[in-house]
């Protein structure tokens, strides 16, 4: 999963953007509201981190943005403690969450972690398809109940086909949500993870269709 950060404040973005990056998720980074509405506008965020105090434009001016222009990725608001306006302005926005500052980053991974899963429509960070089970929590992947040893990538590549389950994602929209902007993006490498994840949990749960992409589904369901 891809995910943008807007936060003027260099060492909480930093903050924030390591966090995130530990956690698993694949990280762009703004500083100020001009640059981020334009990432936000541009590229296809999973979720975006959005603070309300920012110099060129407001955070509130850049959600009120990308929802005119229907960028319907979830957003968790940064918003001053106390300023219950902020709050009320954030959500009139178009905002699904918020954090109030000072926070601490468990809370933030927490609430992205239920944005993403909700959207996806999931209950629980733990997500199921026939015998395979990813925690977004813990960042594991269990099969047939014993954990399987995944890298960062892998795991990444997995939890995005999670969070999609059952629909056909292509190769370009998993190339778009597994590497951040800088990255030299190349579509055959997708292949080759999507191969040695097979190794790991069983060539049948994520099956190839052929000219549009890839797509996890129960393994008893009819192809
Ligand atoms: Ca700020």
């Amino acid at each position: 999963m891809r995910l943008l950060v807007v936060e003027d404040d260099p060492d909480l973005n930093r903050q924030l953007v390591a966090a995130l990056t530990d956690a698993g998720y694949v990280v762009d980074a703004a500083s100020d509201g001009e640059e981020g509405h334009f990432l936000g506008d541009s590229e296809p965020y999973d979720a975006v981190v959005l603070d309300l105090g920012l110099p060129l434009l407001d955070g509130v001016s850049v959600l009120e943005k990308w929802r005119r222009d229907g960028r319907n990725m979830p957003v968790l608001i940064l918003t001053a403690r106390d300023r219950w306006s902020d709050k009320v302005a954030g959500f009139d926005a178009g905002a699904d969450d918020y954090v109030a500052k000072p926070f601490h980053m468990e809370e933030v991974l927490a609430r992205i972690r239920a944005l993403l899963r909700r959207n996806a429509g999931h209950a629980t960070d733990e997500m199921q398809c026939g015998p395979l089970l990813v925690d977004t929590r813990g960042a594991r992947v269990i099969i047939d109940g014993s954990a399987v040893k995944v890298t960062s990538l892998e795991y990444r590549l997995l939890a995005y086909l999670m969070h999609h389950k059952g629909r056909v994602v292509s190769r370009t929209e998993l190339v778009e949500h597994l590497y951040d902007q800088d990255f030299d993006r190349d579509s055959n490498t997708i292949e080759v993870f999507i191969g040695r994840l097979r190794k790991k949990i069983g060539n049948d749960m994520i099956r190839t269709i052929r000219g549009l992409g890839y797509c996890l589904a129960e393994p008893d369901d009819a192809a």
